[in-house]
């Protein structure tokens, strides 16, 4: 049959939380064609080098196609049957809180409910947590400090609204294009100034009008120093604090902080500061550089502070804009697949939330606790404490903090299932049941991007070989383990219906996220869904949330939260004298499971580098290209050396996507200590202490 004589099918990128809306047209021998989608809200026709790529990462080439045990070809039935009789045996012999999921942003929403509701409904315990925790928890937590819920006040159209853009550890050029694309886009129509505050100069510096290279950690001075510019200057919207709590600690707390752990000048803060206070229209973005800190949920309540005390939040062109990094990390935060959350917003701490839920999926028992977060889940695997393990969708042995250690823990773990669409990863490499899920484009379902829009992802290819789809996978374990009625799902569509009749009881609650309104959806209105950014209720679809002084927190009122600078908690000294920040290229994903399979994308930076300023490459003796090898407390990697005054002296940056398939001694997390953030459980991954010598050595 002729390409052309398919239809073309409407979903969405699976790569970063921009989330934009892709056309695929299957060509009939297995391959995709790919154009961005004119009529979706994120990208309006747009796609980066990734989207454009997909095509090239799709195909049988390297995917599992049956089920495994022990490395052998299995059933499903005998697969299917292992996994639930060795949960089951776990949870039997020492209860439920010895076994844990450890899920992912890749997850679609229809399957992140059900993995949650098994955990934290049927087998009784909280023990799941997703690889989003390595990503936006921070954000989660300051969200849920200053608003009570976790809640995104804006959209996208506001970076096209803003007469200022403000982005904070986001080299958004690289790790969020298409919003870049439409924010230099705006820059051109209306001259929006953009600052970036981010102590390397990023391919993001290029297109903005300042660019503070602050020392890593130390947002939170900054924006304390602003926020008490806010009140000398006057310029505090007094009515709009009428709607908050908590001013007077958090200025007390910002006057006494030091600027001086910036490294800025005085002249560039008030450079920076001066233009945020006389512009009205200000738009802070926030990503990782801000999340990956040990005081991550510090450095967005300090920014949220801000915005909180001169009222610009939540209209046109005001207000913070977390960026997540993966396409459906939003989703997971809202069907609660974090280990601190309840789907729907609602909260594990709340009895009456509890049994709301309880009640609704009338399950035996809804834990009343958090669950382990994922530093402390793989500690936890590594002394024993999880005897039966399930990750789906990611590649912890690579991608944790302390990546050796714990590579080591899931190998000793009494029993492992992972759920992927390739063996060939270093995760899938120690598990004792392998499982082939379905890969983005033959998988159905609805994820949630960075500003709250619900897009479809749409099968548009046939599942090579025996692949199934994670929802119907989890729901079978569920089944096996006794729990027959609560997961006897047929379709995603199904899924998405009781989610959605579940979040009008969270609306009933009084929390954010509702989306009621379409829990009447039949098949084919699912199958047909457009873009919706929610809340999507009888009265209310979309929209911005705070302009109106209403927030979620008992009382109805928003917290400014006092915060004053901490350090990274490790400090560099004469062992370890570089401090090593982490992060994305432009035309690689994750650990490179997929854009590692387009040749085009590979072109871009084709091998793991280290950046190193002129001035510590000449102390130490190192030329350009030269194999470094890099020591941390924690671990060792081989990189080569690319010396660069984007990095400061005294610091240095490596990309975190090569692996052990791809190069084995450049597995940078093995460099990160795990240390986390103690609000948001975070990790620390962007400020670890390192010595770098000649590798070999001269
Ligand atoms: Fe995909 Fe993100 Fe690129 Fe959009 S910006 S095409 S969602 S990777």
């Amino acid at each position: 049959m002729d390409g052309s004589t398919f239809p073309e099918i409407r979903s969405t990128c699976p790569y970063c939380g921009v989330g934009c809306g892709v056309l695929l047209r299957a060509d009939g021998q297995g391959g995709l064609d790919v154009r961005g989608d004119p009529d979706h809200p994120a990208n309006r026709g747009r796609l980066c080098s990734k989207g454009s790529a997909l095509a090239e990462t799709v195909g049988p080439e390297g995917r599992l196609l049956t089920p495994r045990i022990g490395g052998q070809q299995a059933s499903w039935a005998d697969a299917l049957g292992l996994v639930a009789d060795k949960f089951r045996a776990a949870i039997d012999r020492y209860g439920p809180d010895s076994v844990a999921f450890y899920v992912s942003g890749q997850l679609l929403t229809e399957d992140y409910y059900v993995a949650n509701k098994l955990m934290k409904g049927f087998i009784g315990s909280a023990n799941i947590d997703t690889n989003s925790r390595l990503c936006m928890a921070s954000t989660v937590a300051g969200h849920k400090r200053a608003f009570g819920t976790d809640t995104v006040p804006g959209t996208y159209e506001d970076l096209e609204e803003a007469d200022l853009v403000v982005l904070v550890g986001s080299n958004l050029a690289w790790c969020h294009p298409v919003l870049h694309q439409r924010l230099l886009a705006a820059k051109q129509a209306r001259g929006t100034r953009i600052v970036v505050i981010d102590p390397r100069r990023t391919a993001t510096c290029d297109g903005a009008d300042m660019h503070l290279a602050l020392q890593p950690g130390s947002d939170v001075a900054l924006f304390n120093r602003l926020l008490a510019m806010l009140y000398k200057g006057g310029l505090v919207d007094r009515r709009f604090l009428r709607h908050t709590d908590g001013f007077d600690a958090a200025l007390k707390a910002a006057c006494a902080d030091d600027t001086g752990v910036t490294g800025l000048s005085d002249a560039q803060i008030d450079a920076f500061c001066q233009l945020w206070l006389k512009t009205e229209k200000v738009v802070t973005v926030f990503g990782q550089g801000v999340n990956q800190s040990s005081s991550g949920s510090d450095k967005v309540n300090a920014i949220l502070n801000c915005h909180l005390a001169s009222g610009r939040i939540g209209k046109p062109g005001m207000g913070p804009l977390s960026v997540t990094g993966q396409p459906n990390a939003m989703g997971g935060r809202e069907v609660g697949g974090l280990a601190n959350m309840l789907a729907c917003h609602l909260d594990i701490e709340n009895p009456d939330h509890r049994t709301a839920i309880r009640d609704f999926w009338q399950a035996p028992a809804v834990p009343d606790a958090s669950g382990l977060k994922a530093v402390d889940m793989f500690r936890a695997v590594g002394d024993g404490r999880i005897k039966a393990l399930w990750i789906i969708h990611t590649n912890p042995a690579v991608s944790m903090p302390d990546a050796d250690i714990v590579s080591a823990a899931i190998k000793g773990c009494d029993f492992t299932v992972v759920s992927d669409i390739t063996a060939a990863t270093d995760t899938a490499r120690l598990a004792d049941v392998l499982l082939p899920a379905t890969a983005w484009a033959e998988k159905d379902g609805t994820v949630t991007n960075s500003d709250r829009t619900i897009s479809r992802q749409r099968s548009t290819l046939p599942p090579p070989g025996q692949a199934r789809p994670d929802w119907a996978i989890l729901a079978e374990v569920g089944r096996r383990m006794g729990f027959a009625r609560a997961f006897d799902y047929t379709s995603p569509a199904e899924i998405f219906r009781e989610y959605a009749r579940l979040s009008g009881i969270a609306g009933r609650f009084g929390r954010d996220f509702d989306i009621s309104g379409l829990m009447d959806l039949t098949d084919a209105d699912y199958d047909r869904l457009l873009p919706t950014r929610w809340p999507i209720t009888e009265t209310r679809r979309g929209g911005r949330f705070f302009g109106d002084g209403v927030f979620f927190h008992g009382d109805g009122k928003g917290r400014l939260i006092p915060v004053t600078y901490r350090a990274p908690a490790a400090q560099t000294g004469p062992r370890f004298p570089l401090r090593l920040n982490t992060g994305r290229v432009r035309d690689q994903w994750h650990t490179m499971t997929r854009t590692g399979l387009s040749p085009r994308l590979s072109a871009h930076l084709a091998e793991p580098f280290l950046e190193i300023h002129p001035v510590d490459a000449s102390a130490y003796g190192i030329s350009p290209a030269d194999l470094l090898r890099v020591i941390s407390p924690n671990g060792q990697a081989i990189l080569r050396a690319r010396i660069t005054d984007a990095v400061q002296p005294g610091q240095v940056f490596a990309p975190m996507h090569w692996t052990g398939e791809t190069a084995p001694s450049a597995r940078i997390d093995a460099l990160v200590a795990p240390v986390v953030d103690p609000v948001s459980g975070q990790p620390e991954s962007k400020a670890s202490v390192v010595a770098v010598t000649r590798f070999p050595a001269a």
